[in-house]
């Protein structure tokens, strides 16, 4: 069993903690939030005053934070976890964030000893609590087999993708390719809908024919389609539509850094960005259907 320290318990880290702790590792936790440490003490996690007494001794560092900026401020920044880190501990950190903060920060934990591995995750909140994530990994293959077992504690696959950064890009060509199915089957079931087409029907025939893919089976973007699909409970829950827009953003810079057009990317960029201004950001990112649907789905 590890030591184990856990650093941010939001909607994603909080049950990916949870899963550890049943595994029987001994876990110190910290988040900015109070209530998300509580939540984790509750199930038997120890709370740190912060990232620093988290990682007193601990062996290995988990973090689950949101975007880039927060993921190089706890690991560089003046008193930060590189400098705290035991020479030789592992860090792994599951949030999504540009591949080039990725290397940056994996390259300054080398420097220092550290192996680190980039390992965002595939899965949802829904993935999280199940133990069912999927793990997508940057950086060396020894560190990885170094956080395999506490990875399928969290998790069900294991994609090791190349060198440090390799996770990151891998998990946003998914995602842009996710964004852009959504968006395009938004538009197909509103175009079958002004037609007069019961958008059930056509849904059926599209789940067994070439149109299929998870936006029409598992997370169609119809009210009622799917009962248990966020777009039969007002699009609650689910992957945030901001969340989407800013996996987007990072594969445009992504895809700038090496001259790739994105010309679908960039365009279901646009359409999350007009999705958030109309005040569905919090909503799943299937509500980007009522930019295009006349009725029935407003
Ligand atoms: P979240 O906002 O719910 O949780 C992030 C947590 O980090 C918050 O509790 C916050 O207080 C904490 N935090 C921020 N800065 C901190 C710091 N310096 N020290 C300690 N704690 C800090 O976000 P989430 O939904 O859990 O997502 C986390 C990451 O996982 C993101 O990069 C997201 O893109 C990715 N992701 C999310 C989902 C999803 O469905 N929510 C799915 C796959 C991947």
């Amino acid at each position: 069993m590890s030591r184990i320290a856990f650093i941010g318990l939001g909607h994603m880290g909080g049950p990916m903690a949870a899963n550890l702790l049943k595994a029987g590792h001994e876990l110190c936790v910290f988040d900015l939030v109070p209530a998300a440490v509580e939540a984790a003490v509750a199930l038997g996690a120890r709370a740190a005053a912060d990232a620093a007494e988290a990682v007193r001794g601990a062996e290995v560092v988990i973090s689950m934070l949101p975007a880039s900026r927060h993921v190089e401020g706890l690991y560089l920044d003046d008193g930060g976890l590189l400098a705290q880190l035991a020479p030789d501990a592992l860090a792994i950190d599951c949030s999504t964030i540009a591949p080039a903060s990725a290397q940056k920060v994996a390259a300054a934990a080398a420097a220092r000893g550290i192996a680190m591995i980039d390992a965002p995750v595939s899965g949802g909140t829904a993935g999280a609590a199940a133990g069912t994530l999927t793990f997508i990994v940057g950086g060396e293959a020894a560190a990885l087999e170094r956080a395999r077992p506490l990875l399928e504690a969290m998790g069900r696959n294991v994609f090791h993708m190349g060198a440090s950064g390799a996770g990151q890009v891998a998990k946003l060509c998914n995602n842009m390719a996710l964004g852009v199915i959504m968006a395009a089957t938004g538009e197909a079931l509103a175009l079958g809908a002004a037609h007069g087409l019961d958008p059930a029907a056509l849904s059926k025939m599209m789940a067994v024919s070439t149109g299929r893919s998870w936006a029409t089976e598992v997370c169609n973007p119809w009210p009622g389609v799917l009962e248990n699909a966020p777009a039969s409970r007002g699009y609650q829950g689910g992957f945030g539509s901001d969340l989407m827009l800013k996996d987007l953003g990072l594969a445009a810079e992504a895809a700038m850094g090496v001259g790739a057009p994105i010309p679908l990317g960039e365009l279901a960029r646009n359409l999350y960005a007009l999705n958030g201004r109309a005040g569905r950001g919090g909503l799943d990112f299937s509500s980007v259907i009522r930019l295009l649907a006349r009725d029935g789905a407003q």
